[in-house]
């Protein structure tokens, strides 16, 4: 089905490459390529080297430092290394620079994310938009007629959704895009009658939404009782979801599982994402899902933040919750309470808290439901 399946020789052999700037603390890098890590993995790659580099600033033509770059092309010849992934984005000319001093091919984290993206996207309108990402990502570095694309040979990078294999001939994409926006803009009408329906009925909404990894598949799976997938790695889901939940008071409102977000989230995916993340905008009220185990999750809340800025979301009512709280002792649980005043502390795994959430979201639901009601009778009321 996917890169799971695949036997240990068919991965492609990955290095890594990070580099800590003077503006990054010495956590956030590490965290950084951890991720990376974890990324190269989902992406069925099998990570054989970490190459980790301190610099005050890019070089404009490797990124890199030349006795750094000689060292890694050595490493790569060495241990027979197929692909060599950066934590940081290239430009197309050090892309290129680096591939022939690598003789291998090179990706950054942009390329890897939309590549993962690729492998997950199972809905039509899943698939439409990572290819749409994707083609807007290779027009971008394509210089004359798409040849300098030719070490891309295949594998990561070059995925395209299911199994087919990305075009690089810059007409052919062109029109590719053309045609991707207008079935884009089909699928997205479709889903605002959608949206539109419900909303009709009063049906109230709430989208989770947070860090990849934060667990709301699984607190999706508690509210819901269903099965979506849950999986320890990055993007295991891709495509929204979208179940109704009955409430304790026997109302119902309906819950839509987003993308994750993660740092740096390709812009090139936000804006493909777009119909896909409306669900969000539209919305009543956020669930923001926070890893509470997490060491960096003030980061991974940033993120998070930053994204739903970027979508016009900013004024969409939030509540914080913080999850994985059987991971936390009780040192913690205090600093945590300081940290976010009047967040909730859940665990989908074992159930703590889980019925303060469900209370909380009885009420915010009856208030809206009281809201509307007082709304219509101040009107009939002017009549
Ligand atoms: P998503 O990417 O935000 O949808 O996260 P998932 O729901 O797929 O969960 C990611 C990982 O975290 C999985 O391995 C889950 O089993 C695990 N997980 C989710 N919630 C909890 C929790 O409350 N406690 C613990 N210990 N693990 C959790
Ligand atoms: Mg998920």
């Amino acid at each position: 089905m996917n890169d799971l399946n695949k036997t240990e020789d068919s991965r492609e052999r990955a290095l890594l490459v990070g580099i800590r700037f003077p503006s990054m603390k010495a956590s956030e890098a590490e965290e950084s390529i951890n991720e990376l890590k974890a990324l190269a993995r989902t992406a069925g790659a099998e990570v054989t080297e970490v190459v980790l580099q301190q610099r005050e600033r890019p070089d404009s033509s490797i990124l890199i430092g030349r006795g750094k770059a000689r060292e890694i092309a050595e490493l790569i010849k060495e241990r027979q290394i197929d692909l060599a992934i950066f934590d940081h984005d290239l430009t197309p000319v050090q892309q290129r620079n680096l591939e022939n001093l690598f003789s291998c091919k090179v990706v950054d984290r942009t390329a890897l994310i939309l590549d993962i993206f690729a492998l997950h996207a199972h809905t039509k309108e899943g698939k439409v938009q990572v290819e749409l990402a994707q083609y807007m990502y290779l027009l971008n570095r394509l210089t004359g007629r798409g040849i300098q694309l030719s070490r891309l040979g295949g594998g990561i990078g070059t995925r395209g959704p299911g199994e087919t294999k990305l075009e690089v001939d810059r007409r052919v994409i062109r029109r590719r895009i053309g045609t991707l926006r207008k079935e884009l803009r089909e699928l997205e009408r479709v889903r605002q009658v959608k949206r539109k329906r419900r909303a009709k009925r009063g049906i109230y909404s709430f989208s989770l939404v947070g860090y990849t990894n934060a667990g709301k598949s699984s607190l999706l799976n508690q509210l819901a009782r269903t099965s979506v997938t849950v999986e320890d790695m990055l993007f295991s889901t891709l495509d929204s979801t979208t179940k109704r939940i009955r409430l304790e008071s026997g109302k119902i409102a309906v819950i839509t599982d987003t993308v994750g977000f993660i740092n740096k989230l390709p812009h090139q995916l936000v804006e493909a994402f777009k119909s896909t993340l409306e669900e969000v905008r539209e919305s009543d009220t956020i669930l923001h899902v926070i890893d509470a185990s997490s060491n960096l999750l003030h980061n991974k809340v940033e993120a998070v933040y930053t994204v739903l800025d970027e979508l016009g979301a900013e004024n969409i009512p939030r509540i914080e919750v913080l999850n994985k709280i059987d991971l936390c002792d009780e040192e913690r649980r205090r600093e945590l309470t300081r940290m976010f005043k009047g967040a909730l502390m859940i665990s989908a795994k074992t159930g703590e808290g889980l019925e303060c959430l469900k209370e909380l979201l009885d009420e915010v639901v009856t208030s809206a439901k009281n809201a509307r009601a007082g709304e219509r009778h101040i009107i009939s009321g002017r009549n």
